[in-house]
């Protein structure tokens, strides 16, 4: 028997691989696309689909979020505003140490319920303990979910390596068959040591395991590298009562370092990446090295704007991400998206809101290695859709002559509520 075929119309759909339609329409059996088109076409072409008509309303792909730690969802409001990194870093280590395992799965299935109401299909997720993996599977959203890992002892590299690698067949074996990936992140420059990167990434690589790093995000880690000075070693370090001397300071850009590690590809995502310069975009982008950029993030701890219009010119593969409660006010990647809108624009480097869109949804699937599945609104595709409702707003009634992509332009400013659509 043929799964049940629906037609999903509305007045703008936006395929993102292809140019927006109006009066549009996606035609969907069982899980997956059937076609997108006029609403007229695919109606003439399934007189006998169920038809669901969302109105004045756009259309979209779901979004792919691409960094998130959703163990951490109940850490929302819980650490003070305007902590700088190093002194924000070590207020999260006690509030996470606090949550027993229990809270932190059940703040995990909140993040996963909030993630999808949201209009969001899949996530690349840093597990520090591992308890987002199940709800994270229950949920329905897709993606990779990436074991965090570090160590700043370059003694320790291979027998952290070892332990990161058997946690990671112990994980593939009992959830086999589950509809995610797994992954290694490497922490981030100051606290993982460069034979841990180099071969981390080596065996990753060799392996085809999707590889995340939290890399270039603050002043203080720029500091790190260059000469072992700042807030790493003077807060963070400090407070932990951590060697400082265990390597010597390799005197470059948190991104010339990966780079030197052989750590940066197309398999590599990194998340932040405000504090680079124009060899730094030339390495990523001539890696194919992917970015997640989370600006609401950003600015909470104080690490300032990540240089879009650098990025883009430099051709750097992005995505966008919320990161966590503890340092986002929302996991709602669409709301990340209206946010990096509003920051560029105010920093005189207007993004496009058609390449938002992109980010937000293609760029992601690309950075997780979900293309096949997600992204745009193709045949073949799964059907995951959020919507953007646009009657609340006076220039888009029954009469409207608005373009999509002035409706476009409304939807990514934020100025209303986007979710998923359940058919
Ligand atoms: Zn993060």
């Amino acid at each position: 028997m043929a799964a049940p075929l629906t037609l999903l119309a509305a007045r703008y759909v936006y395929p993102v691989a292809a140019r927006a339609i109006t009066d549009g329409a996606v035609a969907v059996e069982g899980e997956r696309i059937l076609a997108v088109g006029s609403a007229t076409d695919l109606a003439a072409r399934y007189p006998n689909a169920r038809r669901v008509d969302l109105g004045m309303t756009a259309l979209l792909p779901a979004a792919i979020n691409a960094h998130t730690h959703l163990e951490l969802t109940a850490l929302r409001g819980a650490i003070a505003e305007e902590l700088p990194m190093a002194e924000w870093i070590i207020a999260l280590m006690e509030q996470r140490r606090a949550l027993g395992e229990d809270a932190l799965r059940a703040s995990a299935a909140k993040g996963a319920r909030q993630t999808l109401a949201s209009g969001v299909a899949a996530i690349g997720e840093i597990a520090t303990y591992g308890h987002a993996i199940a709800p994270v599977i229950e949920s329905g959203l897709r993606g990779v979910i990436y074991l965090e890992a570090l160590s700043g002892d370059p003694a320790q590299a291979d027998a952290t390596l070892e332990r990161a690698k058997a946690q990671l067949a112990r994980w593939q074996a009992e959830y086999r068959g589950a509809p995610v990936r797994f992954g290694l992140s490497l922490h981030a420059p100051y606290t993982v040591s460069a034979p841990l990167f180099e071969r981390g990434a080596a065996w990753c690589r060799a392996e085809g395991v999707p590889l995340s790093i939290h890399a270039a995000e603050s002043p203080a880690e720029t500091l790190w590298l260059r000469d072992r000075s700042g807030p790493i070693r003077d807060t963070l370090y400090a407070s932990r009562g951590l060697p400082v001397d265990l390597e010597p300071a390799p005197g470059v850009s948190p991104i010339r370092h990966l780079a030197t590690c052989g750590a940066l590809g197309a398999e590599t995502l990194l998340a932040h990446g405000v504090q680079v310069d124009a060899d730094d975009l030339a390495l990523l982008h001539a890696t194919r090295t992917a970015l997640a950029h989370c600006p609401r993030s950003n600015t909470r701890l104080l690490n300032g704007r990540l240089p879009w219009a650098a990025y883009r010119a430099a051709d750097v593969r992005l995505a966008l991400g919320t990161d966590s409660l503890a340092s986002a006010p929302s996991l709602s990647l669409w709301e990340e998206a209206a946010a990096a809108l509003a920051l560029h624009t105010a920093a005189g480097e207007p993004p496009d809101p058609a390449e938002l869109l992109r980010l937000a949804t293609l760029g992601g699937a690309d950075a997780l290695g979900l293309l096949d599945d997600l992204g745009s609104l193709e045949p073949g595709k799964l059907a995951r859709f959020a919507s953007a409702p646009l009657d609340q707003l006076g220039q888009f009634d029954a009469a409207s002559r608005a373009t999509p992509d002035a409706a476009l332009r409304a939807v990514m400013s934020g100025r209303v509520r986007i979710g998923a659509v359940r058919l």
